[in-house]
């Protein structure tokens, strides 16, 4: 894949807003330089890539989102773990478990299912319901822009994959106290937090903000 570093060409009056990008990790302004279909633009400062066009993307996209969506639900409602300790045995998905705080604990229910389901969910509903069209070649749907504004805007919101890996470290020191078997939905946050990285990896948000302008 060939790398394209910015230009840094510092901003001119003259410029259109819309000729220019900046970085969302440093803040250094950029015209918009070239990008070919299999290269990609990186800031020239702290190398995070800025437009990186994928042809499909968009229906791959979409399949990501798909799948994590299924998953999300299908791991909230399986088993996440069994626990033998002193011959007693419990097991408890992520819906029990959330379900199982009362009084003042409550809000910490409520806080754990929309970080962990309800903000994932929406984000990634609200990223179908934007690509959908623009993969058909159809005009965006009516308030695209501010579907795609809000489903970022979730980005440090959308917790599922960070209760993953705090979940598993939880676990591993758990384990020496007691038998812990790991159920089929902790399999699948496992697999979730790779489908969502590889979901932030393929997405050019640059291409998709340009799509909808169009
Ligand atoms: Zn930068």
């Amino acid at each position: 894949m060939t790398e394209t570093g910015a230009s840094t060409t510092p901003t001119r009056e003259q410029d259109a807003l819309g000729d220019l990008i900046v970085c969302p990790s440093c803040d250094l302004v950029y015209t918009v330089p070239d990008v070919g279909p299999r290269e990609r633009a990186v800031c020239l400062r702290c190398r995070r890539v800025l437009i990186a066009p994928r042809r499909k993307a968009g229906k791959q996209l979409i399949a990501l989102a798909l799948t994590v969506l299924i998953l999300i639900v299908a791991a909230s409602i399986f088993p996440f773990l069994a626990i033998d300790a002193g011959g007693l045995h419990h097991k408890a998905s992520i819906l029990d478990t959330a379900l199982a705080f009362h009084g003042m604990l409550s809000v910490l229910s409520v806080a754990v299912l929309f970080f962990i389901v309800v903000i994932p969910m929406l984000r990634l509903c609200l990223l179908i319901y934007v690509l959908v069209p623009l993969i058909r070649d159809r005009p965006p749907a009516p308030l695209s822009r501010e579907a795609f504004a809000l489903s970022e805007a979730l980005v440090p919101w959308s917790m599922a994959e960070i209760f993953a890996i705090g979940c598993a470290v939880a676990l591993v020191k758990l384990s020496d106290l007691a038998d812990v078997v790991y159920g089929p939905a902790a399999w699948m946050f496992a697999v979730l937090v790779v489908l969502v990285v590889a979901t932030d990896r393929l997405m050019c948000r640059y291409s998709i903000w340009k799509s909808l302008e169009s």
